[in-house]
Formats: C-alpha cells, structure tokens, sequence
C-alpha cells in the first residue's frame, strides 16, 4: 500500500470510528442494558431451519425449494444464547418460524431452557413429532408453560391438501396421547392451545373440527383469519362474508355444548366492516386479533407496571422484542428480515444495541418510520407484547378432564 492509500485507509477508519462515537453519543438514550431485573423481552428462537410439512400460506415449502440443507442451531450455542438472554425475557417462545421438534436435540434443548425459570415459555408446533424424549422432557421439567398446536383440519384430505402431508392421525394422536400422559403425571404445565386457522378451503367444516379438537382434551382452541386476510389472499374469509358469519354461528353452537374448553373465536362480519378504503377491515382485523384471554378481563396494564415501553412510541418491537434465528442473527419483528446483529458473534448486549437499533428505535421514538416500518399495519403479538405480557400473566387451569 503507498503512502497516499495507506493516509486514505487511516482517515476512513477514523471517520468510521467518529461516526460510531457519534451515534452512540446521540442514541445513548436508547441503550438497553442487560442488567436488569424487569425481564422487559419477548424472546422468539428459532432453533432450526427445517421442517415436515408444507402448509399452504406458509414460506416454508419456498424456503425449502431452494435447497437449503437445514441447520440446527448447536446446544453450545443454544447455552450461550439462554444464558445470556433468558433472565430477560417474561416470554420465551420456540420457534418464530420453523418447527422446533425437527431439532435432533430437542429434548436437550428444553432441559437448558428450563434451568432459567423464564415464567412463560411457549412452544409452538405442528405435533408430528410430539412423543418420546421430546413430550418426555415437556413433561418432566415443567419448563414450557404453553404448548401451542396447530390443527386446520381433522379431515385427512383437507390436512393432506392444506398441510401438505398425512400427518392428521399421527397429530391427533399425538396431541391426545400427551394431553392424557399430563393428566396422568399430575402435572400443571404445559397449557395446550389448538390453533385453527380460518379459510374458505376449510370454513364448512371448522364446527367439526372444532369438536374434534374438543375432544382431545385441550385447554384451549384459538381460531385466527387466515393472514393477510384482506382481498390479496384468495382464502381470506372476505371473499365470503356470509359464509363466515355462517360458520360463526354455527361454530358457537359447538362452544355452548362444550362449555368446558376456552374457545377463541374472531367476530362475525358487520355490514361495513368490509369497506373500499380497508379501514373498518382493519377495524374487524383488530377485533380478530383479540386474544380470548381478553375475555377473561386481562386487557388492561396494570398501572405502575415496570417495562421498557417508551411513552407515545408507534412500535415496541426494538425494546421488547428478540427475534434470533438458527444463525444467531437478531431481529426486531417478523416484518425487518434485515438482521441488526448476531447474538452468536457479538454477544447478545451488543447486537441489541447495535447503531442499526439504536437507529430504530431513535425513529420510532420520534416518530420517522422509514422502510419496513413506514408499510407496517401490523397488529399482531410481537408488535404489542405488552399485550401479551399481561395475557400471560394471568392463571389458568387445565380443563377439566
Ligand atoms: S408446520 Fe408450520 S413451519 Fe411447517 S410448513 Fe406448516 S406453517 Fe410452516
Ligand atoms: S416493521 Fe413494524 S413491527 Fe417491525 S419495528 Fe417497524 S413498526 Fe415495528
């Protein structure tokens, strides 16, 4: 290198460093230490890239297309991730996008979760591979309080055709025969919640799925609209209003007789919700979105509450919530696939506030949404975990057998 290059390579360096100094200087505000005994974080892992079905609607059989080889995320790296994170997060959930039974170690993947006594961790899964040493240590460590499976249908060729695989025996099976061994163990946790997605492919027949699900012996079915669920998606209930409301009626017919099992289930459609201008869908979008746990009065946030959540700030993402994928990158939300650090190679108090956060949450603080957030509407949990912060709180009890 000449003298002329080497003078140039210098002053970038310092420039670069300036720069650095600069923001962090500008941005200290936002900083987020790691000391703090508040646990401000809703943490979403992803612990693999893999998974054995191919769900319409779902980015993973695109995902999968492209060929990648699959990783699952090293148990040393799961350690490190766990010890450096955990004691911040009031929510842990596995995964935020794949299916976390698919980990060859899952078993050993609870084991480490449930040497921090997050209080809420949530697993997430299509249930295939609900048994043996998986369920087992579920069962045994009393590590994940809820356990969230997904059932569109009991139909098998519905499933076939929505889940791309002959999974619905084994998934109910499965499910039935986990339910049963928790009664059995005498155990409280996990929670089982059915998730049911709502779309005109299974819309007639969700009152019967509904009741087999019922019969299974969850705690609770959620059912959501299929996202998004405005005209773009050629499932989306909006297409047929009536039909859903419908369904709707006929669907509550089956939670009057099973007065036993919490059931979530989204409004029916009024006149106008469904207008040109997409405003009182939004409208019906956010009622549908309420978790049923409103229901039980849990909506409000207690006065006092210590949390992260700036006053007046458009999104909590940045300061409440982790995404980490099986890489260790870290995102603030499902809509930013841009990573703004990696918990693996910085470690998890310096990619959380990296100067591409600090940025963030400087915009979101003063209002600028720029990029993925001036196109967000997004209403779902990880943009309000405050919400979900307080619907966790609250008690519940296994349904009665
Ligand atoms: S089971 Fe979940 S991750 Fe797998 S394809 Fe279906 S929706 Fe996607
Ligand atoms: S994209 Fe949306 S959810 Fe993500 S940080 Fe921005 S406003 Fe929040």
């Amino acid at each position: 290198m000449g003298p002329l290059a080497s003078q140039m390579f210098t002053y970038q360096r310092i420039r670069r460093a300036a720069g650095m100094l600069f923001h962090r200087a500008v941005f200290s505000q936002h900083l987020m230490t790691t000391d703090r005994p508040d646990r401000p974080l809703l943490l979403r892992i992803d612990i693999n890239d893999l998974c054995n079905q191919l769900c319409t609607g779902c980015f993973y059989p695109k995902y999968a297309s492209k060929g990648h080889r699959g990783h699952s995320m090293s148990l040393h790296d799961f350690e490190k991730i766990a010890a450096e994170t955990f004691h911040l997060a009031y929510y842990v959930q596995l995964p935020f996008g794949f299916e976390p039974l698919m980990h060859p170690r899952f078993d050993r993947i609870v084991r480490i979760a449930a040497r921090y006594n997050v209080p809420n961790t949530g697993v997430v899964t299509n249930g295939s591979l609900l048994l043996g040493k998986r369920a087992e240590a579920i069962l045994e460590t009393q590590a994940v309080t809820g356990l969230a499976i997904s059932i569109d249908s009991t139909d098998p060729i519905r499933f076939r055709q929505l889940r791309g695989r002959d999974h619905v025996r084994l998934v109910m099976r499965n499910a039935e025969t986990f339910i049963r061994a928790r009664t059995d163990s005498r155990v409280r946790y996990p929670c089982v919640v059915a998730n049911t997605i709502i779309m005109r492919s299974n819309m007639k027949e969700l009152p019967k799925t509904l009741e087999s699900i019922i019969s299974l012996g969850v705690d609770e079915v959620q059912m959501f609209h299929i996202e998004p669920m405005d005209t773009s998606n050629p499932e989306s209930a909006v297409h047929c209003p009536a039909e859903w409301n419908e369904a709707h009626e006929r669907l509550g017919e089956v939670i009057r007789r099973n007065s036993k099992t919490r059931v979530y289930l989204p409004p029916p459609y009024e006149a106008d919700d469904i207008s040109k201008d997409g405003r009182s869908l939004q409208r019906h979008t956010q009622l549908s979105r309420r978790s049923s746990h409103e229901t039980y009065e849990t909506d409000a946030v207690p006065p006092g509450e210590p949390d992260s959540y700036p006053e007046g700030v458009f999104c909590v993402c940045p300061w409440m919530v982790a995404i980490i994928n099986c890489w260790g990158d870290l995102m603030p939300c499902s809509h930013r696939n841009e990573p703004l650090g990696n918990v693996l190679n910085d470690g998890f108090e310096k990619a959380f506030n990296s100067n591409r956060h600090l940025r963030l949450r400087n915009n979101l603080v003063r209002g600028k949404l720029k990029g993925a957030c001036a196109l967000c509407t997004s209403k779902t949990p990880s943009s309000d975990p405050l919400r979900r912060r307080i619907v966790r709180a609250i008690d519940w009890q296994p349904a009665e057998a």
